[in-house]
């Protein structure tokens, strides 16, 4: 399914013993097996994911997202998060896992800009379907990242969360001993002024400080940047970005929404430089 082979864990509820690559499947020493999908990603979801499978994306809005990217929406945020990720000087193969890797544009361009292995992950079977046509090379698994990490203790060299879940003990857990975690997080000025014309909002609030905190016993915080840009919208940008956030649905900020001409839009992160501290 990939060029290279994960360190899966098994995620059947009490297993979480070491997955190894059969032909068309994956399975463990109890016996407990995993096709791989015609289109070459690998579903580790279980039943009682299901439920939570409506909180994961639905086609449209994973195509929602991949047209904004294609605009080049992300385009400086990739680029902060490639010279982020160069600056670590990690070897060739070396391997990278994002959380909630959505259509894995992010992960897609780090691992090919240098060489390193990736393996995206996402409760949508949609998401992370797309990403194993596109993206053939790297390894793409649905699964959810809310309970355990289908990844085997120490076997990661860098975590990425990029507006993602960041659950902390969990990645402190699966990357190695001084491995690095970058966080991208929108920042008090993203999509402001829409937040501003359609929901009257005159400020944001900064995400970093609930962050560090929520890290500061496992990891050491080594670098910020700021990722920001002026994009201008069309309509049907406005539209994908609106379906791609989840925003402005209700109807008082739907009316507001529908009357906006093309404007200019902010498109702001934060991104954070983590070292898992060494124990
Ligand atoms: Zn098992």
């Amino acid at each position: 399914m990939s060029d290279f082979d994960p360190p899966l864990e098994c995620s059947v509820r009490d297993c979480a013993a070491a997955l190894r690559p059969q032909p068309k499947r994956w399975s463990c020493e109890r016996g407990h097996s995993f096709d791989i999908a015609r289109s070459g990603y690998l579903s580790l979801l279980q039943p009682q994911d299901r439920r939570s499978l409506a909180a994961g994306d639905a086609r449209e809005t994973v195509a929602a997202r991949r047209a904004l990217l294609d605009l080049d929406f992300g385009a400086v945020l990739r680029t902060e998060l490639v010279s982020l990720a160069r600056s670590l000087a990690l070897p060739t193969g070396a391997l990278a896992v994002e959380l909630g890797c959505g259509d894995g544009h992010f992960l897609a361009a780090i691992c090919a800009a240098l060489a390193w292995n990736g393996l995206g992950i996402d409760l949508s079977p949609h998401a992370v379907e797309l990403c194993a046509r596109r993206h053939p090379r790297l390894a793409w698994v649905a699964a959810n990242a809310d309970r355990r990490l289908p990844l085997r203790d120490e076997s990661i060299d860098v975590a990425c969360s990029i507006d993602g879940r960041r659950p902390v003990a969990e990645l402190a857990r699966v990357l190695r001993p001084r491995g690095a975690l970058v966080i991208a997080l929108p920042a008090a000025d993203d999509l402001i002024e829409l937040r501003t014309s359609v929901q009257g909002e005159d400020r944001g609030v900064s995400r970093v400080p609930a962050v560090e905190r929520e890290f500061a016993g496992e990891f050491e915080l080594l670098e910020r940047r700021a990722a920001r840009a002026r994009v201008r919208l069309d309509r049907a940008s406005l539209e994908r970005l609106a379906r791609a956030t989840y925003r402005w649905q209700r109807n008082r900020e739907r009316a507001r929404f529908e009357t906006l001409e093309p404007l200019d839009v902010t498109t702001s992160h934060d991104v954070l430089l983590l070292r898992r501290r060494a124990r």
